[in-house]
């Protein structure tokens, strides 16, 4: 989702204009000057679009002065945004500190607006006209206090943000699961032990009918759409090439999936062909469910030599849950729907931006990633940008190191949850 940064010298009404975009009616938090407040954003919508605001806090008047600590948070706002906001005070009018940071803004490749606030009454209105001087275009007077002309401005807003990528879309109807997994693992056994027998039978009399390429299934007082069956059941042997073709109809299977049960054969260890549907499992972003089947084969010895292999094997999936299942006894089959429904929920799943940034300040504050090239890499904020799968962006000053990153998913995990959904975190760091 696209970001708005809102910058602005102390006193000129920010915090209270950033209240009044979020619709909150909350105590407004008072810019003290030269007081430094953490960096904060929030989701923010209007007419059905939704954003992310940045409020750039208090100024940190440095060796430069205020000025340059101004100057620096312009820099910042540009380099970290879609979009800035600058609010000045109509009631004073353009001081040097905002022409300051206009003029940092100016060279923008970025759209900047520009809020008159305070313009609490008509008589004001002159005032706001001599703002053309900051050479940032119309400004747009408002009354954050009395809630005055932000619908225009928010307007405005709107429309010089980028479109949002959107989210997959959530289509009607059932929920959509693939079956995936290397050839014998037990797809057809499991498909048929969950679609009932009967059907199984019908399906079976080769070329009498059309296969449906779907199969709708009845599991825990829920319908499910198993997706690119048809293939399933079939008993196809191709002289050359077999895998080949059995990947590409994995591929297929998870395009049209929302979630994927990936079948494994727990009698036997895992192989490389195991671990190639799993690392197409990740890339196609699916939730997904790890089913190890053939259970009834697994004796003590066994268990205990699969645990060890689980471990090895399944490090890019930690996150997966595991349902133990055998589809010749039917054992433990009724444990994928709610299996399903746990991923499925993590990976629609969005944590809202206000409680994303509390949590990942803490812990940043905590354990800072590690020093690259001399330089200390800072997280300045984040926003889940998108679901399904789950999309985190990290707005940075640095690149920050994969083995910071995977540190960064764990403990999001370990305080959001999101089991059976893979997360994606990416990193933009400001130029
Ligand atoms: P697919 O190629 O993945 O569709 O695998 P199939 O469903 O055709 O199964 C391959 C073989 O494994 C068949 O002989 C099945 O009877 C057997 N099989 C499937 N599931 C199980 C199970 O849970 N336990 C045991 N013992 N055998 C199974």
């Amino acid at each position: 989702q696209p970001v708005l940064a809102v910058v602005g010298r102390p006193n000129v009404g920010k915090s209270t204009l950033v209240n009044r975009i979020l619709g909150r009616r909350e105590a407004v938090v008072q810019d003290v000057p030269g007081v430094t407040r953490d960096r904060v954003a929030y989701d923010a919508q209007w007419s059905g679009r939704r954003f992310t605001l940045v409020d750039t806090g208090g100024w940190e008047p440095g060796a430069t002065g205020l000025q340059g600590a101004v100057a620096a948070q312009a820099e910042l706002a540009m380099s970290t945004s879609d979009a800035v906001l600058l609010v000045v005070d109509a009631s004073v009018g353009a001081t040097t500190t905002d022409e300051a940071v206009a003029k940092v803004l100016r060279r923008s490749k970025r759209p900047v607006l520009l809020a008159a606030n305070k313009v609490d009454d008509e008589r004001l209105l002159a005032d706001v006209a001599s703002l053309w001087s900051l050479g940032l275009g119309e400004p747009f007077p408002v009354s954050a206090l009395h809630g005055r002309n932000s619908g225009d401005l928010l307007d405005a807003i709107v429309k010089a943000l980028p479109e949002a990528p959107r989210d997959a879309e959530r289509t009607a109807g059932p929920r959509r699961v693939a079956l995936v997994g290397k050839p014998n693992v037990g797809k057809s056994s499991l498909l048929n032990k969950l679609t009932g027998e009967e059907r199984a039978v019908v399906d079976s009399v080769a070329g009498t009918t059309v296969d449906p390429v779907d199969s709708l299934v009845e599991l825990d007082g829920q319908t499910w759409r198993f997706v690119d069956t048809a293939g399933l059941r079939k008993r196809v042997n191709f002289a050359s090439g077999a895998e080949f073709y059995a990947s590409l109809r994995t591929k297929s299977a998870l395009d049209a999936a929302e979630v994927a049960i990936v079948l494994l054969d727990a009698s036997e260890p895992l192989s490389e062909q195991d671990l190639r549907v799993l690392t197409m499992v990740v890339e196609s972003g699916r939730a997904c469910v790890l089913a190890l089947n053939k259970w009834d084969l697994v004796d003590e010895d066994r268990r205990h030599q699969l645990d060890r292999e689980l471990d090895r094997g399944l490090v890019r999936v930690p996150w997966a849950e595991r349902v133990n299942v055998s589809a010749l006894t039917g054992r433990a089959v009724r444990k994928l729907a709610p299996t399903l429904r746990t991923a499925l929920e993590s990976w629609d799943q969005r944590v809202p931006t206000g409680q994303l940034n509390g949590w990942l300040s803490d812990l940043t504050a905590a354990t800072p990633p590690p020093v690259r090239g001399g330089k200390q890499p800072k997280v300045l904020f984040a926003t889940q940008a998108g679901i399904r799968p789950p999309t985190l962006v990290l707005f940075t000053t640095g690149f920050l190191e994969a083995g910071y990153r995977r540190f960064i998913e764990r403990k999001f995990r370990e305080r959001f949850g999101f089991a059976g959904s893979p997360v994606r975190i990416n990193v933009r760091v400001r130029e």
